[in-house]
């Protein structure tokens, strides 16, 4: 081992490294301190002789030994000449700690290569740059996570307090909080490992606090927003409507709500599957976002209903964009690899903040009611004519609702007679609703309200059930009238089955009417029900038949064993060429196919003579018989 200084002979170099002004250290391979200027001395609080001989580290803080020790052996393993800048820590002689700002370097000297360290203390300028790296990675942290969180979320509080720390013990220069939640920690130094593993911990606590906060961000645009398509949901509608209505009060201007229903869009869902039918619907949300203006709300309040909200808009303005949703929707549309054409009826209500927005919405779906009723695909503008009917039929609902329950509802029976004789073949159960004012409502006044409310299927069952006990207790054949919605429920073969065995009554003496219509919009598990009522024996009968869209031609697709010609073009026979040749060939044809015909609201003689010579074998109307409280 060579004398220390012993390489540094020549006085003039010597002279050069003590005027350094910075304090300058050399140590050997060994890493034995060869040399110390007078900077060093003070710097590290140790007169040179103390220094000289000993292992470098005693310069460098205990917790930094091994690794300052891996990193020196590693500079002298590498090619020379090397030189960099680093911070690290050192130590002075009263075991207090500074950080230095270091060039380390390796020089080749005759005696070998020397690891040479000259620099300062900056622990103050250190305190001043941590300050400020605090502020900004607080600032960071605080833009990443929202002062709302930071105020309120004990992860977000943790965080900011552990960035805080981080920043206060460890050589980390700043810490970047990316919108991600991802954190970057930029060592001043390298960490040690319990230094990495609250840079972890405090990483892992930062992310958890972003989480939580996208969380929030992202609860609260679910509880607004329709999950399936995105749009603004039902609280959101209602939300934009109240605010729209508001600002068309101040503007003295009217808001619009249009009110869209799509047509048949059971049928889809039931056909091709509630994916497609999903897909559709997120197909139908697109185009409608696309078609109103960007100051416009669409919303999806469930099912196939949509409601587009404007603010400040003309009833001119409103048609003219109901038609364009309507063209919109009518587009064809493929999903699952099928092209299906839709449309919808539309329903607009304009109005201001007297009106509100329950009233506005509630109004828009009448119209669109009224649309759909009037032949779908179509926009109608609600008028106060229709707020009448709303209300009317919204006090219906209500006081239907205790109907049942009152033992209000009753059951009348009309006979449906051969023509040959004259005679009874069975009676028709038709419903009555004695009012508590006193009146008998008629239903096709409120057989549509319990429709729409599904009351139907309550009261339905009812009717089942009282029908078949009157045909039991008379020994007559009832003929019974089936709502949509009651085709619709799954169990009805089993109720069915319920009220016949209940009863005692033979399957063959209960015949199940239904529309065209309602055939025609049957769901899947309509149709199953329709199958299963066949195989328990009872019979089936098309009801009002020729109103509906179906042509004649259709006849022999439906699984019926009859049809009742409807009213309409019974009340003009004899007098009205066209109804009588439309009736001859609806008997002839039920003939053919082997269907029995029933001719329905006969009332004269003439249109029973016309009937005869037609060929028609049943009958049914007041010239028979007036719905009254028994069979027979
Ligand atoms: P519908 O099934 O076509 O019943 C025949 C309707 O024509 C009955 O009206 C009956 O009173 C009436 N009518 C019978 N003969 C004549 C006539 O000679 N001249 C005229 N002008 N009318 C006649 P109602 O009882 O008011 O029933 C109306 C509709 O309500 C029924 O039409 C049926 O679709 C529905 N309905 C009745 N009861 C029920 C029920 O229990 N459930 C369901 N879902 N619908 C029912
Ligand atoms: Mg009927
Ligand atoms: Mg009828």
């Amino acid at each position: 081992m060579a004398e220390p200084g012993l390489f540094l002979a020549p006085t003039a170099l010597r002279a050069v490294l003590e005027g350094l002004p910075d304090a300058t250290v050399a140590a050997d391979r060994s890493l034995r301190i060869v040399f110390a200027n007078a900077l060093a001395e003070e710097l590290f609080g140790r007169p040179r002789e103390e220094m000289i001989g000993q292992p470098i580290q005693i310069l460098w803080p205990e917790r930094r030994r091994e690794q300052y020790t891996r990193n020196a052996e590693l500079y002298f393993s590498t090619e020379h000449p090397l030189r960099f800048t680093l911070r690290a820590y050192g130590l002075k002689a009263d075991g207090t700690e500074f950080i230095g700002e270091m060039s380390w370097g390796i020089v080749e000297t005759d005696g070998g290569p020397l690891l040479l360290a000259i620099g300062r203390d900056i622990s103050e300028r250190r305190e001043a740059e941590a300050r400020l790296a605090r502020q900004s990675g607080q600032q960071a942290a605080v833009a990443a996570l929202g002062e709302r969180a930071l105020a309120g979320a004990d992860a977000a509080d943790l965080a900011a307090e552990a960035i805080e720390r981080m920043l206060e013990t460890l050589p980390i220069e700043r810490v970047d909080v990316h919108e991600d939640g991802a954190v970057s920690v930029h060592p001043a130094d390298a960490l040690d490992e319990d230094a990495q593993s609250f840079v972890r911990a405090v990483s892992t606590v930062l992310a958890t606090a972003m989480w939580r906060r996208r969380d929030e961000t992202r609860m609260r645009h679910e509880a607004l927003h329709d999950p399936l398509t995105g749009l603004a949901n039902r609280a959101l509608c209602y939300d934009r409507l109240t605010h729209a209505l508001a600002r068309a009060a101040r503007a003295h201007e009217n808001a619009g709500v249009l009110f869209i229903d799509l047509d048949n869009f059971k049928r889809v869902n039931d056909v091709y599957g509630h994916a497609a039918g999903d897909d559709l619907l997120i197909a139908i949300a697109r185009r409608l976002a696309a078609t109103v203006r960007p100051a416009d709300t669409v919303a999806r309040l469930g099912g196939d209903e949509f409601v587009v909200v404007c603010e400040e808009i003309t009833e001119e303005g409103a048609v003219g964009l109901g038609a364009r949703l309507e063209e919109a929707i009518r587009e064809p549309i493929v999903v699952s690899g099928a092209e299906h054409r839709m449309s919808a009826s539309i329903g607009i209500a304009l109005g201001s903040e007297d009106v509100g927005p329950d009233a506005l919405l509630a109004d828009a779906d009448a119209a669109a009611y009224r649309a759909k009723a009037e032949g779908r695909s179509r926009v109608e503008v609600f008028d106060t004519r229709l707020r009448r009917h709303a209300d009317e039929r919204r006090r219906t609902a209500e006081t239907l609702e205790r109907a049942l329950s009152l033992g209000q509802l009753r059951l009348a029976f009309q006979p449906i007679v051969s023509l040959q004789d004259d005679r009874a073949i069975a009676y028709e159960a038709l419903l009555r609703w004695d009012r508590p004012d006193g009146g008998t409502s008629s239903p096709s006044d409120f057989i549509p309200v319990a429709e729409e409310s599904a009351l139907i299927v309550e009261i339905g069952a009812w009717v089942l059930r009282r029908a078949c006990e009157e045909a039991a207790a008379s020994g007559a054949t009832v003929w019974v009238n089936l709502s949509g919605r009651q085709l619709a429920q799954p169990d009805l073969a089993a109720l069915v089955s319920s009220c016949l065995s209940s009863a005692g009554l033979e399957p063959a003496r209960l015949n199940l009417e239904l529309t065209e219509t309602i055939l025609l919009h049957a769901p899947m598990t309509g149709v199953r029900n329709l199958a299963e009522l066949k195989k328990l024996g009872t019979g089936l009968v098309l009801d009002d038949f020729g109103t509906g869209y179906s042509s004649l031609g259709h006849l022999r697709d439906y699984p019926v064993d009859g049809v009742k010609i409807d009213r309409s073009f019974i009340s003009e026979l004899g007098v009205s060429d066209g109804d009588t040749a439309i009736v001859a060939a609806i008997v002839s044809l039920a003939a053919a196919l082997g269907l029995d015909a029933v001719a329905e609201g006969v009332e004269d003689v003439v249109q029973a003579r016309v009937l005869r010579e037609l060929g028609c074998p049943f009958a049914q109307g007041f010239l028979f018989g007036m719905p009254g409280p028994r069979m027979g």
